[in-house]
């Protein structure tokens, strides 16, 4: 993942190490800043209050007013709650400044303005902004420590030796801290991945199929095409772990997933959804359309061969729907789901390896995707197209569309 993913591209709200992207998260990295801003200049205005910390004359007004500085700037961060990508940079920068104005006020820099201070927009650095505003930092890091020591180190080489190391163990923490977080963004995406697949087949999974809902129902109601759901279960499949074991009945389903991966068209979404149950789901354009997909689906199971050279057959039930603005796509879904899979035993019944079309048991006024097309008349409650017989593909069952 590039750190673009960390941060919006408006600029806005870096979310810390991309544990999330919401509000919360925007929200706590605001926060996070902003009580670091808050601690440089209560510290600042404690070391004016000490006697001998502070030098006086001008040195004190103007650590008094990088102590203020600091404080003002948590204000915006308190009030929004949200933090830009370059107000963040600005907050690092004004950090380094802070430091080097600390350090040239006081008494005594190695004592009451340490290099370890940058620590802190270091790490912000490294935790929130892009690799090149890091890489600012990490050069401006020495230059500060060079100016904060100066007078501190009259000799050259010890000024020399003082800053490299200095400079060098905060610029190792910094780009430490950067690996760090790549590191957990990058197993982040990996576990998001993951939680969206099927271990064994590698095909998506049911959540994957939830999470693709929405699109694809917006993407139908744009196109004016319909959302076709295709349920298939593999037929005895259970004998397959009886007889040869569960192994054998693994190596099945891995073969029948990436026969079926084959099949579908690139836009459809092929998903696991149970032990041995499928769904295909993508958009066509009138029913005919989709009898033909879900008739290359039975071929293509009845076709493969596992790695043991065991073969089975699926039973596949398919249902149609005409999207409609304001519904919700989640309980779409599985309403679709669900015809598909009343189908589907339909198919079962009539004789298993074959299709068969959901058909609705009657008209209703609503939803959309229970109406009867006009013309069509009414059918028996519960009478399904006939499915067809197992090895004739030449006209697949077509769904009963409502529209
Ligand atoms: P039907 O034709 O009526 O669908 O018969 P079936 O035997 O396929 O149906 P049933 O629901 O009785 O059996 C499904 C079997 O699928 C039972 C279970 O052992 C098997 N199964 C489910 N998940 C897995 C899996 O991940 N691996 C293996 N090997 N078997 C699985
Ligand atoms: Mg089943
Ligand atoms: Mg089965």
């Amino acid at each position: 993942m590039s750190s673009a993913r960390l941060l919006d591209h408006d600029g806005t709200a870096p979310s810390p190490g991309a544990l999330g992207t919401g509000g919360t998260e925007h929200c706590a990295a605001a926060l996070t800043l902003a009580v670091l801003l808050l601690a440089g200049g209560a510290a600042g205005l404690v070391e004016l209050a000490l006697d001998g910390v502070v030098r006086d004359g001008v040195a004190r007004w103007t650590h008094a007013a990088a102590a203020a500085a600091l404080l003002l700037a948590a204000v915006p961060l308190l009030v929004r709650r949200r933090a830009g990508l370059w107000q963040t940079s600005g907050l690092v920068l004004l950090g380094d400044l802070a430091y080097v104005v600390a350090a040239l006020c006081t008494e005594d820099p190695v004592r009451y303005a340490p290099p370890l201070v940058l620590l802190v927009p270091s790490v912000v650095a490294a935790w929130f902004l892009r690799p090149w505003m890091l890489a600012v930092h990490l050069v401006v890091t020495p230059v500060a420590c060079w100016i904060a020591l100066a007078d501190s180190h009259p000799g050259a080489v010890a000024l020399a030796v003082q800053v490299g190391v200095h400079a060098g163990v905060l610029d190792l923490a910094a780009v430490a801290v950067l690996v760090l977080r790549r590191r957990m963004e990058r197993l982040l995406v990996e576990t998001e991945a993951l939680s969206h697949r099927d271990p064994l087949t590698g095909l998506a999974n049911r959540r994957q199929l939830v999470d693709q809902a929405p699109r694809t129902w917006r993407q139908a109601r744009r196109a004016g095409l319909r959302v076709a759901a295709m349920v298939l279960d593999l037929d005895h499949f259970k004998q397959v772990n009886d007889v040869h074991g569960h192994a054998a009945g693994d190596a099945v389903l891995r073969a029948v997933a990436a026969a079926l991966a084959a099949t579908v068209r690139p836009s459809d979404l092929l998903a696991r959804v149970g032990g041995e149950e499928l769904v295909v789901l993508g958009l066509v354009g009138d029913p005919t359309e989709a009898g033909r997909l879900a008739e290359r689906l039975r071929h293509a199971v009845s076709a493969t061969r596992s790695a043991y050279g065991h073969a089975v057959t699926a039973s596949i039930g398919v249902a149609l729907t005409n999207p409609v603005d304001g519904e919700d796509a989640t309980d779409a879904l599985w309403r679709l789901v669900d015809r598909a899979d009343a189908a589907m035993y339909e198919a079962k019944q009539a004789g298993r390896d074959r299709v068969a079309a959901f058909s609705p048991p009657r008209p209703r006024a609503t939803p959309t995707d229970e109406h009867l097309p006009s013309g069509h008349g009414r059918p028996a409650p519960g009478r399904l197209d006939p499915p067809t017989v197992p090895g004739t593909a030449g006209s697949p069952p077509v769904p009963r569309d409502p529209h």
